[in-house]
């Protein structure tokens, strides 16, 4: 029988590749947005029809209290099970602000959405892993912004490095369920997120920001995902892989 994945904002940018990987792989895919369901319909036959799985989009805000807990009753009415998360959905601030000029509104909703939504979707999705012996994985998307100061979006970074350590408290106290929980960390992908700033990173990356020079492609995070959820690196939890072409390592 396949296994289901869920992935957070899988419609578009990191979160498609994922999708595309993991259905290729013979998952079942769940992903989530806040776009109309009618706007996946096409996608989701074309995943069904490509790879002979079973696809479903539905409409979500991670942020949202309900709406997560919607979601996941969705998934396990229509799919029967679970056997992955992988929280991916995110965004960056509205307005780039340096740090003495950031709003409360812009702290509360990057973080609302960028960690307090994955950390009680995994809550949720970590009872019932726990409640029906399931041996799950969880895969929370990071950032290089949880180590990396930019001081114009102080609250992503902060949001990532949340990340990090819920990352962390959750392989500690999923490890007794068997359920390993890992972070990928991407460097710079290229995506609806990243597009607004084509300009600036394509000229760091000609000038040695990355070892591997040229930008990530959703692809790539896709592929580590998989990796994962095969169980490649199963003596393995709580652990960071970086996919940032070497961005990481510095240099003098
Ligand atoms: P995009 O902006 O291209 O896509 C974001 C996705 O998240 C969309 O599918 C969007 O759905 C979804 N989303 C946003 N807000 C919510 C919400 N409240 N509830 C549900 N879904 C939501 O971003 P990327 O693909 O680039 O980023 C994906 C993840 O990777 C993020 O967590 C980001 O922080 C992280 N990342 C990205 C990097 C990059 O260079 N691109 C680098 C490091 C990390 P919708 O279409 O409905 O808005």
């Amino acid at each position: 029988m396949s296994k289901t994945a869920l992935v957070t904002g899988g419609g578009r940018g990191i979160g498609a590749g994922i999708v595309e990987k993991l259905a290729a792989e013979g998952w079942n895919a769940v992903f989530c947005g806040r776009k109309e369901e009618s706007a996946f319909a096409e996608r989701c036959r074309e995943l069904e029809t490509t790879y002979g799985v079973k696809a479903a989009y539905y409409c979500c805000d991670v942020s949202v209290h309900e709406e997560r807990g919607k979601l996941l009753a969705r998934v396990l009415e229509n799919f029967g099970s679970l056997e992955a998360l992988v929280n991916n959905a995110g965004v960056a601030p509205l307005v780039r602000a340096d740090i003495l000029e950031m709003t409360e509104e812009s702290f509360d909703r990057v973080l609302g959405i960028n960690l307090r939504g994955p950390f009680f979707l995994t809550q949720l999705v970590g009872r019932y892993f726990a409640e029906n012996k399931i041996a799950g994985t969880i895969v929370n998307i990071g950032s290089v912004s949880a180590t990396v100061a930019s001081i114009s979006r102080g609250e992503y970074c902060i949001s990532k490095a949340g990340v990090a350590m819920a990352t962390k408290l959750f392989a500690v106290k999923m490890a007794e369920f068997g359920v390993p929980v890992y972070e990928i960390r991407p460097g710079v992908i290229s995506s609806d997120m990243t597009s607004v700033v084509k300009a600036k990173y394509d000229k760091l990356i000609a000038e040695g920001l990355t070892l591997q020079p040229r930008w990530g492609e959703p692809a790539d995070i896709g592929r580590a995902v998989a990796m994962l959820l095969r169980g490649d690196l199963a003596y393995s939890t709580g652990q960071v892989i970086n996919v940032d072409g070497g961005m990481e390592i510095g240099r003098l």
